[in-house]
């Protein structure tokens, strides 16, 4: 079957399981998601569950990266910043979905990064960056929305600084075995947490990680 076709039954399961939001389901019909895989899964790449990327990390199941994109209301021209760039494929579809705006996206491992930038360098709207994104990325904040694809134990302060009034963090938190997708806003200065449903994703590492 042709990838494209493995693409379409993967937006009718997601619709199945009851994501609803337009953009986000024709990003994931345009993404090729079998150029983020390792060869070694290719047969895989479109299949409903998360796969080994190399340094025990993963790409997360399909229907967990619909679920947050959806929950992340991103928007034409935003500037976003990701932590856990890992394979790139969430990076490519937040950047279909901002562009013109700019996504950074942050990752510790060195050899996940240079496989990440060399897929990703035909997006011009996305910046990986080697650094502990627990810490955020200062550089270019403040951030419309901030998105990790890695559990850690709270949100990390520098995040709420580094976000803009009414912005949004979409992050999985709590213990390394179990963990809750959080979406918070900033009002005020403050964060108005929503418990979003349950998901297991790899630990966030470095300063405010475990
Ligand atoms: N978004 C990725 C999913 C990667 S899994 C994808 O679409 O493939 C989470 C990633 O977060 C891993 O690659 C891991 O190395 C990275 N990570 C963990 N802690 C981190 C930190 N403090 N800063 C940056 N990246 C981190």
């Amino acid at each position: 079957m042709s990838y494209q076709k493995q693409r379409n039954q993967l937006i009718n399961l997601l619709i199945r399981e009851g994501i609803i939001n337009n953009q986000v389901l024709e990003a994931i019909k345009k993404i090729p998601r079998h150029h983020f895989v390792p060869k070694e899964y290719l047969k895989e790449a479109y299949e409903n569950h998360p796969l080994p990327i190399g340094k025990g990390q993963t790409i997360s199941q399909p229907y967990t990266v619909a679920f947050m994109l959806e929950a992340l209301e991103l928007k034409p021209g935003q500037k976003v910043l990701e932590i856990g760039t890992g394979s790139g494929y969430n990076a490519a579809l937040i950047a279909e979905l901002i562009k013109p705006g700019k996504l950074y996206t942050a990752e510790i491992y060195q050899t996940l990064i240079k496989k990440a930038k060399s897929i990703l360098k035909k997006y011009s709207n996305i910046k990986v960056i080697k650094t502990d994104g627990s810490q955020g990325y200062q550089k270019e904040a403040p951030y419309d929305r901030i998105i990790s694809t890695a559990a850690g134990p709270e949100i990390p302060k520098p995040w709420l600084a580094q976000l803009k009034e009414e912005g949004l963090i979409i992050a999985p938190i709590g213990t390394r075995f179990n963990q809750i997708v959080i979406k918070a806003k900033k009002i005020k200065n403050k964060l108005k947490k929503q418990e979003l449903g349950y998901f297991q994703f790899v630990p966030l590492k470095g300063e405010y990680g475990y």
